[in-house]
């Protein structure tokens, strides 16, 4: 009696039983674990999204400033890079170009991989936007006569700060 081994490696074409072909989806024992240090090796990646701690102004200016002779990489902890930019002059001013549209577009990386961002730039805009719809509920009671003109400017001087 032949036995029957009817299913085939997605991947390198061997033949396999019908049980490991269910269990690896597909794939070999060889070629699912080769698939699977793949996937690994993606997530990895992915955590380059991380947030630096570095100050994101701090990096800005030294890159406007002394991105030259690369101090925004010595800052962020790219020593390396920073000597190849106090070398080359920023790369021909080239390196250091790229590094500041990075550095304005968030995109710029600390020696961990971590992505430099203007955090203040967040907290500034997500601040004014809830004094804003503050002030607004506030106008809505005054319009609608549950708070006097007086309690109204009370709380929006309380609100803006002043
Ligand atoms: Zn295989």
């Amino acid at each position: 009696m032949l036995i029957k081994l009817d299913k085939k490696c997605r991947k390198c074409g061997r033949d396999i039983s019908n049980q490991e072909y269910e269990e690896h989806n597909g794939y070999c024992v060889m070629c699912e674990e080769r698939l699977i240090s793949k996937k690994e090796k993606i997530n990895k990646k992915k955590k380059g999204n991380e947030i630096s701690e570095k100050d994101w102004l701090t990096t800005l200016l030294l890159c406007i400033f002394t991105g030259g002779i690369g101090g925004h990489n010595f800052y962020v902890g790219k020593d390396a890079k920073g000597i190849i930019y106090l070398l080359t002059m920023g790369i021909f001013g080239i390196g250091t170009l790229i590094d500041l549209i990075d550095i304005i577009s968030g995109n710029f990386k600390d020696r961990f991989g971590k992505r430099i961002i203007n955090r203040k730039e967040q907290n500034i805009s997500v601040n004014s936007i809830s004094s804003a719809d503050e002030l607004k509920k506030y106008k809505e009671l005054l319009d609608t006569g549950i708070i006097t003109q007086d309690e109204f400017e009370k709380k929006k001087s309380q609100i803006l700060n002043l």
